[in-house]
């Protein structure tokens, strides 16, 4: 009981200080309250008592309009891969704006980038853009259903895979779009078998993040993939890997690491460079139906899916500086702080554990380890809200429900001045 209150009182001080220092990006906030429901236009950034307010980034760094700066350990949850100034990225889309901004037209770029990610991701043959990896997952949804006829989609509890498709808060929540889902259990085989034995030749696609990510860096086991895969065989259904988030764990994504081939696979994030990007690709003969020529009956819309800056920015960046090595690199990094933190919140016996895989992370309120999606019961959220106050406070930007996504730009010595920072909370 006196802990209880002890955590309150913490988390009630941690609000206060954290307030009393920001006093510019408190006036924002409220200002923005008036016009912006809930003072933002992206919910997940909204933390209180307010968001601080970024007013300007650079490499590894951002700046709140109070002045405090801050290594950014959260790289716009997995899009700021290449951090905040990639040079040659940069560089290729101020070109390409300056070249004309806003097409209306085919240009180069679109074929260039279709091709650097069909060389990359086994089992993309064919590809198409989108501004979003939401839009993606409801292009391939779409395309899935129609291909097979059915209307039935597998998908997981906790998954995210956009906006409108959200599973957090069970089958039920209000602005998904009205598929005719079966949401079952994560890395359950026996659940998603028997959902198969009941609908099988129902069942259009299964919809699957290799790691769920927003619902905590909970990594699939390999031979969960492995029987997703072949369920829809048997079954006629399609396999969709969203790897909106998973893709940078190799150069051929997670599904190169694990072997397992889906049908198709939804990309986003850092693969338009850090601009507004979402892919959707797969097997030929699915991806045919969008293939007006050849008698495809599906039509894809979208005044910037070949918008000039994400293009470009999209070339660069697989060109120019997201090589296997690099990949390797910041991934091995992610997989060093992840094993340092653990040791040194075990050492330091405190309920806390942080899960996910590579450059992917979450530090949840429990001493773990974290499997699967019910390990996380009993998360005292007030832990992660107290170690997130004390790492801004520490001047380390990372998300409020404890998700970390590494950049390039992240050096380990940013990883040890990051365990520093655990071990002397
Ligand atoms: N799928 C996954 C796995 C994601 O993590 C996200 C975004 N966090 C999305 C889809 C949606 O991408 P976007 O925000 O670009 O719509």
């Amino acid at each position: 009981m006196q802990r209880r209150a002890d955590l309150d009182q913490a988390v009630f001080d941690a609000r206060a200080d954290y307030a009393r220092q920001r006093p510019s990006s408190k006036r924002w906030s409220e200002r923005a309250r008036r016009v912006l429901p809930g003072g933002n236009t992206r919910s997940v950034l909204h933390f209180e008592p307010f968001p601080l307010r970024v007013e300007r980034a650079e490499a590894k760094y951002l700046w709140d309009v109070d002045g405090h700066r801050y290594v950014d350990l959260l790289g716009n949850y997995t899009a700021g891969l290449l951090g905040h100034s990639p040079r040659p990225v940069l560089d290729a889309a101020r070109a390409a704006l300056e070249g004309g901004m806003s097409l209306g037209a085919m240009n180069e770029n679109e074929v260039l980038l279709a091709e650097l990610l069909v060389d990359r991701f086994p089992s993309i043959e064919q590809v198409r853009f989108t501004n979003s990896g939401t839009e993606a997952n409801l292009m391939a949804l779409a395309v899935a259903t129609h291909h097979t006829g059915r209307s039935k989609i597998v998908v997981f509890h906790h998954g995210y895979h956009g906006g409108v498709l959200t599973f957090a808060v069970g089958d039920r929540d209000p602005v998904t779009v009205p598929h005719d889902w079966l949401v079952v259990d994560y890395n359950d085989v026996a659940q998603v078998t028997g959902a198969f034995g009941n609908y099988g030749h129902e069942i259009a696609c299964v919809l699957v993040e290799p790691m769920l990510g927003s619902g905590g860096c909970i990594p699939a086991r390999p031979e969960f993939l492995g029987a997703l895969r072949d369920l829809c065989t048997h079954h006629g259904s399609l396999l969709v890997f969203d790897e909106v988030m998973t893709s940078r764990l190799s150069t051929g994504g997670a599904q190169r690491l694990v072997g397992t081939t889906p049908d198709l696979t939804t990309l986003g994030k850092y693969l338009g460079g850090g601009l507004s990007f979402g892919a959707f690709g797969g097997r030929r003969d699915v991806m045919a139906h969008f293939d007006g020529p050849a008698g495809g009956r599906l039509s894809h819309a979208g005044t910037f899916n070949n918008n000039v800056a994400s293009m470009a920015a999209g070339v660069a960046a697989l060109t120019t500086i997201l090589t296997e090595e690099v990949l390797a690199d910041v991934n091995a990094r992610g997989e060093r702080l992840r094993q340092r933190l653990n040791e040194t919140f075990r050492a330091r016996g405190e309920p806390m554990c942080v899960s996910g895989t590579g450059s992917l992370m979450n530090i949840h309120g429990v001493a773990g380890p974290v499997e699967r999606y019910s390990d996380l019961a009993g998360d005292d959220d007030r832990q992660r809200e107290l170690f997130f106050f004390d790492a801004l406070e520490a001047g380390f930007y990372i998300a409020r429900r404890g998700f970390i996504a590494l950049s390039v730009e992240i050096t380990d010595a940013d990883v040890d001045e990051f365990v520093g920072f655990v071990a002397d909370r």
